[in-house]
């Protein structure tokens, strides 16, 4: 493989911008990342001309894949060739509002920012003004972005910043506690109910190896946060409009948060985010209430017409059938190969999210066989039946040092774009085919 282009470019990147990139995760892979050209269908060329099957798809917004169908990509430059921003309200912001409002059970009203990281800033700021209360319940290895209250490692009794920068007084607002642990969140209700403003989850744990709720443990948090008058935030930014459809994960788990956090596919591959709720709470954001909320770009036209027709396109066409189809295959296939060659790693997803984790050592726990949703692990013939993660610890025995090493380098020799970090989720798209999954396949049978 010929990198020298990438290579050049990375040596300008190193010289004008920390670590050569924009966002962390990118610089993860060593030993420097490969730059991109031009996205096409369910691949991606990059710099040096070699293409990849891109299973990361911009880290999940792009439901669609890279070649926009033809409204979405009219809307898109139509609204740009005529602003394309204007700092005052627009239609299309109001008809993307609707379509959420519509879809989403537990929306009523919504506020559009920038960023799934804004989203997530703005909904801890909105339920403790809500509540008029401090601290929030976090999972750990759940991830909100890169924000002050979520950025905390430890346990409830001991939280601490896990980025230098945040001090220590605002983390000992943050409790985190293991996910799918219902002994453990109760603790940490009876210690501080009247102090819990509310509890931040991702319905599935997306970035630390697709973690799924064990039964009853969502509606847990339910009955906790209303028994003790704090509020539920469901963290949809990946899960949003992904999976159980345009319903997103609420809808497939039955249970309504309080609060939804929105980002990726909402914006049709634009920078986005979304905090949506019933409508008396996302009142208290300004101007109807006091917390202080706002942004230059927020509900930019652009975005939002990417947004609405991206979510327009999905309701109208065979999208979800098609990614989801195809997950199950390469979910299936994924299992297979590991039966044969890996019993001991792990094949994790739903819908159109998959990933092998390279968990080893990990015995069925007592109490939980079977209650994966998670694809293969619900098939009594999967040799890894009854086991798969349930939390942090658990997803902390991959072997990060072989996925570095060999499996990524691997994969990408063989045409194979997977996420840069072993933990994160990878993504289906509308852009992707069968063939693409039977070659990915043969690439993860070659390596592993
Ligand atoms: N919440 C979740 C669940 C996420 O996965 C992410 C990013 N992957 C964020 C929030 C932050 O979103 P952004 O990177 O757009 O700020």
């Amino acid at each position: 493989m010929n990198d020298e282009r990438s290579r050049a470019l990375y040596d300008r990147a190193l010289s004008v911008m920390p670590g050569g990139v924009n966002s962390a995760v990118r610089a993860a892979i060593e030993p420097y990342p490969f730059f991109v050209q031009k996205g096409d269908a369910g691949h991606v060329i990059d710099a040096d001309g070699d293409r990849l099957i891109d299973w990361v798809m911009g880290l999940g917004p792009l439901l669609l894949g890279h070649d926009l169908p033809e409204p979405v990509q009219a809307a898109i430059q139509r609204t740009a060739s005529e602003g394309p921003m204007y700092g005052t309200p627009t239609e299309v912001e109001v008809d993307l509002a609707e379509f959420v409002a519509r879809h989403v059970p537990s929306v009523e009203k919504i506020r559009f920012v920038n960023s799934g990281t804004e989203a997530t800033v703005s909904a801890v700021r909105l339920v403790r003004g809500a509540t008029g209360r401090n601290k929030i319940v976090i999972m750990q290895g759940g991830y909100h972005g890169a924000q002050e209250s979520t950025l905390v490692e430890g346990d409830a009794d001991t939280p601490a910043p896990s980025s230098a920068g945040i001090p220590h007084d605002f983390a000992k607002h943050t409790l985190p506690v293991p996910f799918n642990d219902e002994a453990a969140v109760q603790e940490v209700f009876d210690e501080h109910g009247d102090d819990i403003a509310g509890v931040l989850v991702e319905p599935i744990l997306a970035n630390y190896g697709i973690v799924h709720p064990v039964d009853g443990y969502l509606e847990t948090l339910r009955e906790l946060t209303d028994e003790h008058g704090s509020l539920l935030i469901f963290d949809e930014v990946i899960t949003g409009f992904r999976v159980g459809g345009l319903g997103c994960a609420q809808s497939r788990f039955g249970i309504t948060p309080d609060i939804t956090t929105f980002g990726k596919i909402i914006g049709g591959g634009f920078p986005v985010g979304a905090i949506g709720g019933r409508a008396d709470l996302i009142e208290h954001f300004a101007p109807t209430g006091d917390v202080f909320q706002a942004g230059t770009f927020s509900g930019h036209p652009v975005t939002m017409a990417a947004g609405l027709e991206t979510l327009t396109f999905a309701a109208e066409n065979d999208v979800y059938d098609h990614v989801n189809g195809l997950g199950e295959q390469l979910r299936g296939g994924l299992t297979d190969i590991l039966a044969d060659q890996a019993p001991n790693y792990t094949v994790v997803g739903t819908d159109s999210m998959f990933k092998v984790i390279f968990t080893r050592d990990g015995p069925a726990r007592e109490g939980l066989e079977g209650q994966c949703e998670a694809g293969c692990t619900q098939n009594p013939e999967c040799p890894r039946f009854g086991f798969c993660p349930k939390n942090a610890g658990d997803v902390k025995r991959a072997e990060t040092e072989r996925w570095r090493r060999i499996f990524w380098g691997k994969m990408r020799e063989q045409g194979v774009f997977l996420s840069q970090n072993q933990f994160e989720s990878q993504f289906i798209s509308y852009g992707h085919t069968s063939e693409d999954v039977e070659r990915t396949l043969e690439a993860y049978k070659h390596t592993l």
